[in-house]
């Protein structure tokens, strides 16, 4: 019998109302335990263009509703999501296999970005430019239009309000498609939006795989579309987008370094380290998943993070350990391939490199040590709890490895010495860097990556410019005859 986790039936979305999905049936399952979730039919395309019109439909509505009461109602959501914390908490553990604790984390951070957004709501000032004594220019910061978000499965509640928070907040309309694996909480979202009062139409969820993802960044009036996911899709939807020559926000995948040199403090080192690649199982985006450490300190560092690791209790979501299972038992093979591989390849496996002999999808954590650069494991992002380790000789060596990658997300530095830390960080190719701390930047800085880790920022105030579009008026005002 399946397992509902939310308190209506799993559909689509679409102007301000639940609607079944008339495309094929889709069947998931609590990846802790392999027992079935209540199933979904997807959107079809006809289904994708009705939200794409309605979201059209509410932007004058929307657009045109006083700032102060964009922002009241933004709060309200943020307060809805915030007393039904537990609940969405718990939805989304069953869903994404993430522990309670960090799925609270995760609804709590998407109640911020509400909270965070409304504050600008009547904020979005434009600009005079004189242009001599007879004209003057002045600049309007109009919402973008109707915007897609399409999401992946690692944290789909807070990726889902990173962008639906700034969308909103700009008085721009959306449609969102969360990942087929993880559909539950965006609907969730839907319905307390419509209970803190946004217009229906302002805020739509279709449901599907990749086709109805396509059809929805490719769709006529859609005027941006925000794209959180692998490299590979990232190029389809930039694509995709180019038919209603829609802007991009891309946020794509990583292979992030932390450096760890000489002087470093090794406890705090290793204590980064290990959260960022073993946080919710590696599935992480910014994961610090190549450790590039000079040789003098690599073995002590290994040996902290190895006991550190062994601690971590692994079991159900719900019961809250450090290690959930991963999302699927697609993505465990995944992991499994890529550990195989590597073993085959002759690399040192330290730690890990074998599935659980337990029911779920659970994959422990997994250490290769002093990998060539540019062997697969050490290039292609695994997501999955799985760190390799580079032997360097210094700071300038550990900058080479680094930025030897086609990605360049995050990087962090562990280091003393506040020169050699900003000396790396000015060149770190990486779009956000850490030094003495890993993933400690929180949701008001802004983020997203370099070269194949995407294209634009999310987050803070630099997170609104993909929602709005520059207007400018020019006054003539010669002298009154
Ligand atoms: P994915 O690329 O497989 O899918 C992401 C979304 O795109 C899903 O909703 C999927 O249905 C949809 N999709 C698939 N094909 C499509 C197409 N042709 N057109 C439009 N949409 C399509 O990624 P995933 O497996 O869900 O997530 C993991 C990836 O996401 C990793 O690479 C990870 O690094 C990345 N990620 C990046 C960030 C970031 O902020 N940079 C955050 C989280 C995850």
């Amino acid at each position: 019998m399946p397992v509902s986790v939310s308190t209506a039936k799993l559909g689509l979305w679409i102007g301000g109302e639940p609607q079944p999905g008339e495309g094929a049936a889709r069947g998931l399952v609590n990846p802790a335990t392999e027992t079935p979730l209540e199933p979904f039919c997807e959107a079809i395309e006809d289904q994708v263009g009705q939200a794409v019109a309605s979201a059209a439909a509410a932007l004058p509505i929307w657009a045109g509703t006083l700032p102060g009461r964009r922002a009241a109602v933004l709060l309200r959501l943020a307060d809805l999501i915030a007393q039904e914390a537990d609940r969405l908490a718990r939805i989304e553990a069953a869903n994404v296999g993430k522990p309670l604790s960090q799925a609270l984390r995760d609804v709590g951070r998407a109640a911020d970005y509400f909270r965070f957004y409304a504050g600008v709501c009547d904020k979005l000032n434009g600009e005079t430019i004189p242009l001599g004594p007879d004209q003057t220019a002045l600049t309007l910061a109009e919402p973008v239009g109707v915007t897609a978000h399409i999401l992946p499965w690692n944290y789909p509640i807070s990726t889902l309000a990173r962008g639906m928070a700034p969308a909103l907040a700009a008085g721009a309309t959306v449609v969102a498609k969360p990942s087929e694996l993880t559909p539950f909480s965006a609907f969730e979202v839907a319905r307390l939006a419509k209970q803190a009062g946004l217009p229906d139409g302002a805020c739509n969820v279709v449901l599907g795989g990749g086709d109805v993802g396509a059809a929805l960044a490719g769709y006529p009036k859609i005027a941006h579309v925000t794209f959180t996911g692998s490299t590979t899709t990232g190029r389809r939807v930039m694509q995709a987008a180019s038919v209603p020559v829609a802007g991009v926000t891309l946020e794509l995948g990583g292979k992030s370094p932390v450096i760890v040199l000489e002087d470093a403090d090794l406890e705090a080192a290793a204590d980064g380290v290990m959260r960022g690649i073993f946080f919710n199982a590696g599935q992480v985006c910014a994961a610090g998943s190549r450790l590039i450490c000079t040789r003098g300190v690599h073995d002590a560092l290994v040996d902290k993070l190895a006991q550190k690791t062994r601690a971590m209790g692994v079991g159900d979501p719900l019961d809250d350990p450090a290690l959930g299972p991963l999302v699927s038992a697609a993505q465990l093979a995944r992991v499994e391939g890529f550990v195989q591989r590597a073993k085959g390849q002759g690399m040192t496996c330290a730690l890990g490199g074998a599935r659980l002999e337990r029911p779920g999808y659970f994959y422990p954590p997994t250490i290769f040590t002093d990998v060539p650069p540019e062997a697969e494991i050490a290039r292609e992002e695994v997501f999955g709890p799985v760190l390799v380790t580079h032997l360097c000789d210094d700071a300038e060596d550990a900058l080479r490895i680094a930025n030897d990658s086609p990605y360049g997300l995050v990087a962090g530095v562990y280091t003393q010495s506040h020169d050699t830390a900003l000396w790396l960080a000015r060149r770190l190719e990486a779009g956000q860097v850490f030094v003495n701390g890993f993933l400690t930047g929180g949701d008001t800085v802004p983020f997203g990556g370099v070269k194949h880790s995407g294209i634009g920022r999310e987050k803070g105030l630099a997170g609104l410019s993909a929602y709005l579009a520059t207007k400018s008026i020019i006054l003539n005002h010669a002298r009154p005859t």
